[in-house]
């Protein structure tokens, strides 16, 4: 990476970090002083900047506002106990941004402009990253269609952008979920594997019927048969049978997410076996009713482990054992965090210091 990339810095006046009250983060309310620019015109990327963070113009006719044209990233970025400031996976994040932009037919963006737009960025706004145990920086690149033009074609220019926010220990309440049998999140063939916008809007409806239900969050199942597990929410649903780990094996249609690579990469690491197949609905009830179902959970960024206690299937709620202290799912939880913190070794070379 050429530590040379000239991005043009404009500090604010003004610095909200005095607002901020660590012990009472909101998710996703809060943001920090300053966001990363660039845009895409006449076939290259252009002007990178990093300004004060707040509004902007944008034409009303781009096709990210009509037609989605607009994709995104989530990950994090954590202090340790000295207080370097390290990223978890990024180059795995710059990767599937470039997937989901190829597949929105929009231009990726080049390894170093990305890791200097994000190194930058944090170390201008170094304070903002939280230290308390379980806290981390939240951070958003995106990258949306500019062209002022209506018609229903790839855009001509692009923004890309990056924002962050601090976050605060992330309350793991057990989640309650039930195999969406009528919605689909995604089909084979389509987008689903893309951190595409336009996937997360089409899944608030049911999100929102399933809630309504008393349920938090969905397990999306294949839009074939509705049989096949596909992801629970906006994770990746992980579970342990009979000491075995379980999951849904990755299609076009299920995104590659990049706990759940880490999680069984650990625990291949640990000699578990580990399974990506498909996953029936009916395999999990079954395994439910004769006690080999030790553990179900979601895996993702912002939970990095949700553990499920209830899941509703056909009209029917099942209660899950709740995870032990020596639990799978608690262990590993501990040995994600460990890492990220420098508190164990980085065997895999996960962390990419700011
Ligand atoms: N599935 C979906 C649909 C998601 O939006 C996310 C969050 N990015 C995940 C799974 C988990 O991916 P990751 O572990 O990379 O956050």
């Amino acid at each position: 990476m050429l530590e040379t990339l000239t991005i043009r810095t404009q500090r604010t006046t003004a610095s909200r970090l005095q607002h901020l009250d660590p012990d009472h983060i909101e998710f996703g309310k809060i943001f920090s002083d300053h966001m990363f620019a660039v845009d895409y015109h006449d076939g290259e990327w252009q002007n990178p900047q990093i300004v004060p963070y707040g509004d902007m113009a944008v034409s009303p006719a781009n096709s990210a506002l009509h037609y989605g044209q607009a994709i995104f990233e989530g990950m994090k970025a954590y202090k340790n106990a000295e207080g370097h400031i390290a990223l978890f996976r990024p180059y795995d994040n710059l990767h599937r941004l470039n997937a989901s932009a190829e597949r929105m037919c929009m231009p990726t963006v080049p390894e170093e402009l990305f890791m200097q737009g994000l190194t930058q960025l944090i170390r201008l706004d170094a304070n903002w990253v939280p230290n308390a145990p379980g806290s981390a920086l939240y951070i958003r690149p995106f990258m949306f269609a500019t062209d002022g033009f209506i018609g229903v074609r790839p855009s001509d220019s692009y923004r890309f952008m990056i924002f962050t926010c601090p976050v605060g220990l992330y309350y793991n309440k057990p989640l309650r979920v039930r195999f969406e049998e009528k919605y689909v999140r995604s089909a084979e063939g389509g987008a689903g594997y893309a951190k595409n916008a336009g996937n997360y809007g089409a899944a608030m409806y049911p999100t929102k019927l399933a809630q309504q239900e008393g349920y938090n969050q969905l397990i999306w199942t294949d839009s074939s048969e509705h049989r096949y597990v596909e992801e629970s929410g906006t994770m990746n649903a992980i579970f342990l049978i009979d000491g075995k780990v379980v999951t849904p094996a990755l299609s076009t249609s299920i995104l590659d997410g990049i706990t759940r690579r880490s999680v069984l990469e650990l625990a291949r690491d640990w000699g578990m076996t580990v399974e990506e197949r498909k996953v029936s609905a009916t395999e999990i009830m079954a395994a439910q009713a004769n006690g080999t179902l030790q553990e179900a959970f979601g895996v993702g960024t912002a939970a990095t482990i949700a553990p499920i206690a209830v899941i509703g299937y056909q009209g029917q709620d099942y209660t899950l054992p709740t995870p032990g202290p020596d639990s799978f799912s608690q262990r590993m939880s501990a040995a994600l965090s460990a890492i990220r913190t420098g508190d164990a070794p980085d065997t895999h070379g996960w962390m990419v210091e700011v």
